[in-house]
């Protein structure tokens, strides 16, 4: 499955849309879970794979691929190693897989082990059984250190960790201890989120009728975010984009190349692709999915993106990044300098200290992290 591939291979994004069971916090798009309807959405899946490389197949050159959900560890080995074997995989490629922290198990990693599967991203959101609880998480935090300790067993040498802040009713002190109880387990890389509530939501609603206490509020959501830096910072972990983290040399490769804008290959109901100048999203429908792939086609409702488009994009998801963006780069892919271009309100945001600037890079101050989408949304 391996070879060495000239550079323009891509970064590829698989998505499993289903769940043993929905989570009250959840927005994601997910179904529940049947064999029989993960096999047929297999069919599909290997459906929409064929299409691609008919269109082109330079498309199935993969650098990274990222199996994300829902569940997809929920898939039996064999289906991972029938979907990696479509690709021509660069030799050291990076390939994750999302986890459910209740599947790792022996039997399981004995399997998952003969997959190309060497990164796993374990959906672990808390080390507080309270937090847990709240958010309909089956899993409890005693369970976790042997978990991650036969993961280790079977050679995964890169784990990352997923985090959620800003629960209802949370504060400081107690994020603090989450910190510090995710730091003991040692992962690779970790990923913090701010909860997000849909209004439809089971917890919004629950929020909604006084069941559970309300979420923070801005200043605590800051206040929060600070305390996730520095306790993170403090454990050993660069922070390297808005919401991660890593030991060095272990930042998500696949995820990098999102917010450097390069091109990636989304596969799967809901998953979204950038095939330059095209952005597509797959339909959010399994039915509509479907009859989408019975009529042979591919990127639905493509949106080819104008250069401005592309420009807005790129600075977007480029200054998520500590590092920030590349001005040369930027000129290589525009032909046009950045600060020509933006001058007076790159002068402005670093006179408020929200911008920092030199000449090679522009990057957000680290005060105006936690207020990027409203900084970036100044600069644009
Ligand atoms: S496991 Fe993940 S995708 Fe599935 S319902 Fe829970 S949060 Fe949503």
């Amino acid at each position: 499955m391996e070879q060495d591939l000239p550079p323009r291979a891509l970064a590829v994004y698989l998505h499993i849309p289903f769940c043993l069971s929905r989570c009250g916090y959840c927005s994601f798009f997910s179904q529940p879970y049947s064999k029989s309807a993960l096999d047929a959405y297999l069919r599909f899946l290997h459906r929409e794979i064929d299409l691609f490389a008919v269109q082109d197949p330079d498309l199935l050159n993969a650098r990274t691929i990222y199996f994300g959900g829902g569940t997809p560890s929920l898939l039996e080995a064999e289906d991972i190693i029938a979907l990696c074997r479509r690709f021509r995989i660069t030799s050291g490629a990076e390939i994750t897989l999302e986890i459910n922290p209740l599947q790792i198990t022996e039997p399981h990693l004995e399997k998952l082990r003969q997959t190309p599967v060497n990164r796993l991203s374990i959906g672990l959101q808390s080390m507080d059984d309270s937090e847990l609880a709240l958010l309909d998480r089956r899993h409890r935090s005693g369970q976790i250190p042997p978990r991650i300790a036969l993961c280790r067993s079977f050679g995964y040498n890169n784990i990352s960790l997923d985090l959620i802040y800003g629960l209802p009713g949370s504060d400081v002190s107690g994020l603090k201890e989450n910190l510090r109880r995710f730091v003991t387990l040692e992962p690779e890389h970790i990923s913090a989120y701010l909860l997000t509530l849909e209004a439809d939501s089971e917890l919004a609603r629950k929020i909604g009728s006084g069941l559970v206490p309300p979420l923070p509020d801005e200043d605590e959501q800051a206040a929060q975010y600070d305390a996730l830096c520095a306790g993170l910072q403090a454990g050993g972990y660069g922070h390297y984009e808005i919401s991660n983290f890593c030991r060095p040399g272990k930042a998500s490769r696949h995820n990098l190349s999102y917010w450097k804008s390069e091109p990636y290959l989304g596969l799967g109901a809901s998953a979204s692709g950038w095939l330059p100048p095209f952005r597509y999203t797959d339909p959010a429908d399994l039915d509509a999915y479907y009859k989408q792939l019975d009529a042979g086609k591919i990127l639905p409702g493509a949106e080819k993106c104008s250069t401005e488009q592309q420009k807005a994009d790129f600075l977007m998801m480029g200054l998520r990044l500590v590092a920030g963006v590349d001005r040369y780069e930027y000129q290589s892919r525009f032909g046009t300098d950045l600060y020509a271009e933006k001058q007076s309100r790159i002068d402005k945001l670093v006179s408020l200290g929200l911008l920092e600037s030199d000449q090679n890079s522009l990057r957000l101050s680290p005060e105006a992290f936690f207020v990027s989408n409203s900084v970036i949304g100044e600069l644009l």
